[in-house]
């Protein structure tokens, strides 16, 4: 187990800035997401992602490294500076997600697993809850309740839900995470990576949530995509995820500019 204790993420710092998560699928390596988290630190990236247990749709796939790649993901953030972001299946798991990661993710699948949420609100890290695959709006807001019962640091994801379009993984619901934004005070990051299923258009989807005005973006980044061991389709090549944060910084600058005209707007009509 982990010794080291780490600060709380102040939840506040979610409501300003534009946040960006990224880290591969599966954490498979102390080189891996040693090289990942090196790259990803020294592009300003604060939250490292990396899966430990892995809920594959088939038994027969990778299904994490458990315990040891938590470590593994641990000490890569602590050697950069990074909050770590880690999915927990169930609520035995728990403490032992909760001891190595400062943003504790609900993957898709698990976001009617009411026993885990109702034990999550017992925690007061910070909690990931990504939309189910075939959740709606309203579902997953009521999902959100059940941690905000007790914690009050929910993050909400939209990752695309099922749909009928197979040159995507998943349909990504930008309306979704617009009303989640609307009808929440919580912040709103959007996965562009499980909500694709490939890397060619993340960059102008990107460009369209720092329009949105959600809180952030997660994108799977890994140091050889061709060699992931999970969502390898979907891996971003560092020059790729380089290119992603060139082609948003436009309209990131845009969307303070327009933040700053709104707040003087604001402050002139006091
Ligand atoms: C993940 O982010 O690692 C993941 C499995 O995503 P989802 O739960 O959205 O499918
Ligand atoms: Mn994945």
């Amino acid at each position: 187990m982990s010794n080291t204790v780490h600060p709380p993420i102040s939840f506040e710092a979610w409501f300003s800035g534009f946040h960006v998560m990224a880290g591969p699928c599966s954490v498979e390596s102390r080189e891996q997401i040693h090289q990942s988290a090196a790259f990803l630190s020294s592009r300003g990236v604060r939250l490292l992602r990396g899966g430990a247990f892995k809920p594959r749709t088939s038994p027969r796939s990778f299904q994490g490294l458990g315990e040891p790649g938590l470590r593994m993901l641990r000490e890569a953030a602590d050697a950069y500076g990074m909050l770590a972001v880690s999915e927990v299946m169930d609520v035995e798991a728990v403490p032992l997600v909760t001891s190595y990661v400062d943003v504790i993710q609900v993957g898709a699948r698990n976001m009617q697993n009411f026993s885990l949420l109702k034990r999550l609100a017992k925690e007061r890290k910070p909690v990931l809850l990504k939309r189910g695959l075939a959740a709606t709006v309203d579902e997953t807001l009521s999902a959100a309740e059940y941690i905000l019962q007790g914690n009050p640091h929910v993050i909400l994801c939209e990752r695309g839900v099922r749909g009928f379009e197979p040159l995507t993984r998943n349909m990504l619901d930008l309306a979704g995470a617009a009303l989640l934004c609307q009808m929440s005070t919580l912040p709103v990051i959007v996965d562009l990576s499980h909500a694709t299923g490939r890397t060619d258009i993340v960059a102008p989807l990107a460009a369209a949530c720092v329009a949105l005005g959600v809180q952030g973006v997660m994108m799977e980044v890994h140091p050889r995509p061709a060699e992931s061991v999970s969502d390898a389709a979907q891996a971003i090549s560092f020059p790729l995820f380089d290119e992603i944060l060139a082609g948003i910084e436009p309209y990131l600058q845009a969307r303070n500019a327009v933040e700053r005209a709104g707040g003087a707007q604001r402050a002139a009509s006091a």
